[in-house]
């Protein structure tokens, strides 16, 4: 894979830029957040890694920007420490998972393979399927393949883990979906995780998908989890 390295802690930046390169990924390396920018906007990464807090632009900004551009690239954030990585700032500006430090380089490793098997997965299904594989619900319609995801004629941006919660509900329209099965069909690591984390990307999806347009798609089942209105709400 081609990887871009955003970390202004040089030390942290070389070591990375050695780990990734022994695992055979070409890895290119930004010191601040607009060389961070410029790079990662060439659009030739299959993967970003992202410091949180680099001089000039933030990950978070950095993050905005790139998926404003629509550029789907994975993007892995690092924080310094917890707390300081705002889940719902992170899930706004489009970042895909996140990383505490300091963290053991194979865990890194597991995590972007995660990243990418889920975009070439994705690519693979585009292309076996010829695009076959668009979910509707009403006017609502997602193409997980393409990372696309439209209300009416309005098209809407979602970060890759609110398009594998969704998709999870419009598999099945109509029916309950368990908080612990979408988490286990969108999380690689379902067992460390509460499920009740499902609730933050239901409601990001809900301002996303719904509230602008004065729908309900997603119907909360309590006690279970959530079902998908087959009409689209
Ligand atoms: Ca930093």
């Amino acid at each position: 894979m081609r990887i871009l390295v955003v970390e202004d802690e040089e030390g942290l930046a070389e070591s990375l830029r050695r780990g990734l390169s022994a695992d055979g990924h070409w890895v290119d390396i930004a010191h601040d957040g607009h060389r961070g920018l410029d790079l990662a906007r060439t659009g030739s990464y299959d993967a970003v890694l992202l410091d949180l807090m680099l001089p000039g632009l933030s990950g978070y900004e950095i993050c905005s920007r790139i998926r404003a551009d629509g550029d789907p690239t994975p993007v892995l954030m690092l924080t310094a420490k917890d707390g300081e990585y705002d889940e719902a700032e992170g899930l706004d500006s489009g970042a895909d998972d996140y990383l505490t430090k300091p963290f053991s380089f194979v865990v890194l490793a597991a995590r972007l393979r995660a990243l990418a098997r889920r975009a070439t997965a994705a690519t693979a299904a585009a292309g076996a399927a010829g695009g076959a594989g668009t979910l509707q619900a009403g006017d609502l319609v997602l193409d997980p393949a393409g990372r696309r995801c439209r209300r009416g004629t309005h098209d809407i941006e979602l970060t890759a883990r609110e398009l594998g919660v969704l998709a999870c509900l419009m598999e099945r329209p109509g029916t309950a979906v368990a908080k612990q099965d979408i988490l286990d069909q969108v999380w690689d690591t379902p067992h460390t995780i509460d499920p009740n984390i499902v609730e933050v990307y239901v409601s990001s999806l809900r301002k996303k998908i719904d509230a602008p347009f004065g729908r309900r798609s997603i119907r909360t089942v309590h006690g279970t989890g959530y079902r998908m209105a087959p009409d689209g709400g």
